[in-house]
């Protein structure tokens, strides 16, 4: 596998959080705190659909990026309640999560639903976020490698090499998040290799040198650079502790 170096990406999915008002106070204290860290991690905000235009206007010129938390897999037409990947793009987004187990578990994403939404965010010129992960009945089942990569083997169908170079894979237990039980650092190491290994047997060992996979999971600031130091583990993807610029801010140091 070729080495590449690959630039840490900090992710906050903000999940259904934060009024318009909150949001704005949120990515202004945000972005005073992570000023000084330059460009050495990339930092992402996924906020609400409702406050990606006012972050959009607000954040211009900041060294923060906007992602959205899900989209439609068709750029309009007759879906209710849906937001297309050009509607997102249209307001800044440069990423969108898609497959993130909240999606899967409440509202019945499915990998072929996953890489539909992949497919549209990757051709509105955004980078899909892919989020995959194991219940705890199927860790300990013994089924986390081979559920994993089912998730990633249907999030990347059709895809060639040269996109998926540029993705972010999201390792993300379902058992870690929001439960305040991280996964501990050899746990995640062990998954994001085989991420890796599975992306190079698909593809090639320069696709899985560049492809960036993030851990997700109650990422926290007093494990963030355990998890971090992990040489598979190019960044995380934060629920809870990203709703407080303070405890996101200490993330994103972690990860420099
Ligand atoms: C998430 O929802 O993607 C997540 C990782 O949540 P938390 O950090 O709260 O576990």
């Amino acid at each position: 596998m070729a080495t590449a170096r690959r630039r840490k990406i900090v992710a906050g999915n903000w999940k259904m959080n934060k009024t318009v008002p909150e949001a704005l106070a949120l990515v202004r204290d945000l972005r005073a705190q992570v000023a000084s860290l330059g460009d050495t991690v990339e930092v992402v905000v996924a906020p609400p659909f409702v406050a990606l235009q006012p972050l959009h206007v607000a954040l211009e010129g900041a060294p923060l990026a906007l992602a959205g938390q899900n989209c439609h897999w068709e750029s309009s037409g007759a879906f209710t309640g849906e937001i297309s990947a050009p509607m997102l793009a249209e307001l800044g987004c440069a990423y969108v999560i898609v497959g993130h187990s909240e999606r899967r578990q409440l509202f019945g994403d499915t990998d072929a639903q996953v890489n539909k939404r992949a497919k549209a965010v990757r051709a509105a010129g955004m980078t899909p976020i892919i989020c995959v992960g194991e219940t705890l009945a199927e860790r300990e089942a013994d089924q986390t490698l081979a559920v994993v990569e089912r998730q990633v083997r249907g999030a990347l169908e059709g895809f060639e090499a040269k996109d998926v170079a540029s993705f972010v894979l999201a390792y993300e237990p379902v058992w870690a998040i929001g439960t305040g039980r991280n996964a501990t650092a050899a746990q995640a190491q062990e998954v994001h290799a085989a991420i890796r290994g599975l992306v190079e047997r698909l593809y090639d060992g320069e696709t899985a040198g560049r492809v960036r996979i993030q851990y997700g999971g109650s990422v926290k600031a007093d494990n963030a650079a355990e998890l971090l130091g992990q040489p598979d583990v190019d960044g995380a993807l934060v629920g809870g502790a990203s709703l407080k610029a303070g405890d996101f801010a200490a993330i994103v140091k972690a990860a420099t």
